[in-house]
């Protein structure tokens, strides 16, 4: 990547999307009010040079054990009702102190907490969209995390590396920051392999294994190295640039904004997906498999074509009409994601057939395609 397209990066954001892992923001301590009151004035330059700034932090649940520590009260298990209770403590410790640090510059936050049920529902998400376009109008500072005392195991982010793309789409932001323990993304294991680097730059993300990248210790804190690149790739999928880069730094958005060559930049696709299609195939997760042979797939892939049931081979899980689901090839390879027209049960009899069989095997046949083309998503990053 040429110095020059940084420049032109850095230089043309308006809005961005800062996402801290705990981490950062919490040392042996319990929560580092000094880590909150340096990322805070960092974050404060840059909004006093008029970036709309949105903050995906973590720190909750680490914060809320280690006061139920200090009281002397030791949480049982680490099952999901003590880490809800933990966070539910956490989080009010954590805006607490946001609050102070931003109000010594006259700025004020927002609490915004979301869970995956959110995003789901229509209505609600273009609510939260609204309200954080309010927000941003408004020239505050929201400050997002997972609503973890309510989130059941299935419908969580789960990370909010996951959380922060959606963010990023949800705001239209032009740049994603991730800020964690490591020092960026390493090309190799650093762990087996001492002469690990970390890689100043990823182009073409789509291309590029992540599983096979994140095996060993790069992949620390709740979502690892994993989660922090498939967000970015989501991210990229959007057209927008993430940086990967330690929160440990001293100034580190300060030197990031100064063009020092710090952490790994995960470049935007020059093809982006549109807002509509990255909510449909990231709100939810899939519910089955819809299997394709190898002429459906060639077609779906080349010609953007919409999926016919006499391409449909097999069907995995049971899911209702309007289901996302993902479309596998012969190879078992995922092509993409999209919305069923048909539910599981009515594709195993309708699979392979002609679409103007439908209606004699189901009474009905209310959509030609399975899947429309309007409702596919090929290349998800899931
Ligand atoms: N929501 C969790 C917390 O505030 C953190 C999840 C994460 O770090 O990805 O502690």
């Amino acid at each position: 990547m040429k110095e020059q397209e940084k420049t032109d990066i850095l230089e043309n954001v308006k809005c961005l999307v800062i996402k801290v892992g705990s981490a950062v923001l919490t040392d042996e301590e319990g929560l580092s009010v000094r880590a909150i009151s340096r990322l805070v004035d960092q974050i404060a330059i840059l909004h006093d040079k008029g970036l709309d700034i949105i903050l995906v932090s973590s720190g909750a649940v680490a914060a809320g054990r280690k006061r139920l520590l200090e009281r002397g009260i030791t949480l049982k298990a680490n099952d999901l009702p003590s880490k809800q209770a933990a966070s539910a403590i956490g989080q009010c410790m954590l805006m607490h102190e946001y609050d102070n640090a931003f109000s010594r510059f006259g700025k004020t936050a927002a609490q915004v907490l979301l869970t995956r049920d959110d995003m789901q529902n229509r209505e609600r998400f273009l609510n939260t969209r609204n309200t954080l376009q309010r927000l941003l109008e408004m020239r505050v500072i929201p400050i997002i995390n997972e609503n973890d005392t309510v989130a059941v195991q299935e419908l969580k982010f789960g990370d909010n590396d996951t959380l922060s793309a959606m963010a990023v789409d949800i705001t239209g932001a032009d740049l994603s920051i991730n800020l964690t323990s490591a020092q960026g993304v390493f090309d190799k294991n650093p762990d087996k392999n001492p002469e690990a680097k970390i890689l100043s730059c990823l182009e073409n993300i789509a291309n590029l294994d992540l599983e096979k990248m994140c095996d060993g210790k790069t992949c620390v804190g709740t979502g690892g190295m994993y989660s922090k690149l498939r967000a970015a790739r989501r991210v990229a999928q959007l057209g927008v640039t993430t940086i990967i880069a330690s929160g440990q730094i001293p100034f580190v958005l300060d030197k990031i904004f100064a063009g020092e060559a710090i952490g790994t930049w995960v470049l935007a696709e020059k093809k982006k997906v549109s807002h509509r299609k990255f909510w449909l195939a990231y709100h939810t997760d899939p519910e089955g498999d819809i299997f394709v042979d190898k002429g459906a797939e060639k077609v779906l892939i080349s010609k953007g074509s919409s999926l016919l049931s006499i391409g449909v081979t097999a069907i995995e899980g049971t899911f209702s009409a309007g289901a996302l689901v993902r479309i596998m090839s012969a190879k078992n390879e995922l092509i993409g994601v999209g919305l069923s027209n048909y539910d599981s049960e009515e594709l195993a009899l309708i699979k392979g057939k002609n679409s103007k069989e439908i209606e004699d095997i189901l009474g009905a046949a209310p959509y030609e395609e399975v899947i429309h083309r309007d409702n596919l998503f090929l290349d998800a990053a899931l």
